[in-house]
């Protein structure tokens, strides 16, 4: 690791790039969460020598709540040769049953015969298999390392991190997640993300004393909030809730209540229903309970790079854990921007990778904010089936070999 106010050479780029019309070799990958080491590894793949940079320390173990990757993360993953090592830590899921508050099953979702199941993973599973995976693929990952800035020269681009060291390359990924500083670096004006009016809570349950889902996700939208929760064979499973809370709490915030306060509230909001919540709630040890903190979207954002710098993941498309898909288009975008970077000069590349990207990318968080909009107001909701019926996002499929 480059000793503070030194210079690190991010990959093997050699600051012989002279501008937008050379292939960039190396890069500069700010943040270390999911998009970071996938879209380094994409990169590996394509030929472009990247370096991960994380604000933190830690191995991020105990840190999220439940994370679906879908077919179309999968098959993300699969372009990169990184979707074994995934499914192999996840329970497979092959649709969704709705019930409503008195226990009626008002929607039945099965997924397509033709897509293979979706895989729910605990994020710290998934962050340190994606970890492991790019560490065995030679990809360097520098921590403590809070990106601070980054200035441009007609060859490189020069990043500069909190402890005063700096490092060198062709180009720079901001796949620093929802509270991106990539984000506003680029453009001062992309928005912020906006808050959908629900808190998020999870956690797993040794025993769910319930009978097993058979690979679904039973999901009842009660008079109050929504409660998610899985059963296995072995009745091994786990829970998921979104409550409506009007006051936008940070993560941090929602942290200074202890679990015991929270599992109460989130008793007295699904008490009128009928559904196993009250009986899991009961059964959640506080010790267990994940915060998984405020659910927000990103706003479309009107600046997707910048000239050596561009966005990937939630930095540039958060849509909030309802959507199901926040991790699985982060993949999908570590991807495509490796295949564009692979094809094209950089300026080219992240031009034909906003074109690819924007349309799909909107949409799905446009469709998940109206649905968090039904689920923030349950007063509102006017058909269960509504927001679960569409898969159409879930066909995407990603042909690494084809030219972009
Ligand atoms: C703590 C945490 C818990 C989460 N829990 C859930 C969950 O329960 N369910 C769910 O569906 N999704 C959850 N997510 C979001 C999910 O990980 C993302 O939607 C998705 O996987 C896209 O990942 P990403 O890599 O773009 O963003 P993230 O996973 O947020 O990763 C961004 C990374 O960038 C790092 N970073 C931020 N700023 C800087 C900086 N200035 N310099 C260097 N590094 C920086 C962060 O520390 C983080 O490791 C969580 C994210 C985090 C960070």
């Amino acid at each position: 690791m480059t000793p503070p106010g030194q210079e690190n050479r991010a990959g093997t780029g050699n600051g012989t790039d002279s501008g937008t019309t050379a292939r960039a070799r190396s890069a500069i990958v700010i943040g270390g969460g999911i998009a970071g080491p996938a879209v380094a590894m994409a990169l590996r793949k394509a030929g472009v020598e990247a370096t991960i940079y994380e604000a933190y320390d830690t191995t991020a173990d105990g840190i999220g709540g439940g994370i679906s990757i879908a077919p179309n993360g999968l098959d993300a993953l699969g372009a990169i040769d990184a979707d074994e090592p995934v499914r192999a830590i996840g329970t497979p899921l092959y649709g969704n049953v709705i019930t409503n508050a008195q226990n009626v099953k008002v929607a039945e979702l099965a997924l397509p015969e033709e897509l293979p199941p979706l895989h729910f993973v605990w994020r710290t599973d998934l962050y340190r298999t994606l970890h492991d995976q790019s560490g065995e693929r030679g990809i360097t990952t520098h921590r403590n390392k809070k990106f601070l800035t980054a200035e441009e020269s007609p060859t490189h681009i020069t990043a500069h991190f909190a402890d005063g060291s700096t490092a060198q390359a062709d180009i720079l990924i901001g796949a620093d997640g929802i509270r991106s500083t990539v984000r506003t670096l680029i453009n001062a004006e992309n928005p912020p993300p906006h808050y959908a009016g629900l808190l998020g809570f999870a956690a797993p349950l040794a025993d769910t004393r319930t009978p097993p889902t058979g690979g679904k996700l039973h999901i009842t939208h009660g008079k109050r909030a929504s409660f998610g929760y899985l059963s296995q064979e072995d009745r091994s499973g786990g829970w998921f809730a979104n409550l409506p809370h009007p006051e936008h709490l940070t993560l941090q915030e929602v942290r200074k209540t202890t679990p015991q306060e929270w599992l109460r509230t989130l008793r007295a909001a699904y008490a009128d229903d009928d559904s196993p919540a009250v009986a899991m709630l009961d059964l959640t040890d506080p010790d267990q309970l994940l915060m998984t903190g405020p659910l927000e979207l990103t706003p479309p954002t009107p600046t997707w790079h910048r000239g050596r710098i561009v966005l990937v993941g939630d930095s540039l498309h958060a849509t909030s854990p309802t959507s199901g898909q926040g991790a699985s288009l982060a993949l999908e975008s570590a991807v495509q921007l490796a295949r564009c970077l692979r094809d094209h000069p950089y300026s080219e590349a992240f031009a034909a990778y906003e074109a690819l990207r924007r349309p799909r990318v909107e949409e799905i968080i446009e469709q998940t904010d109206q649905a968090n909009q039904t689920k923030a107001r349950p007063e509102t909701r006017k058909t269960d089936a509504r927001h679960h019926s569409a898969t159409w996002h879930l066909h995407h499929h990603i042909d690494w070999n084809s030219p972009t």
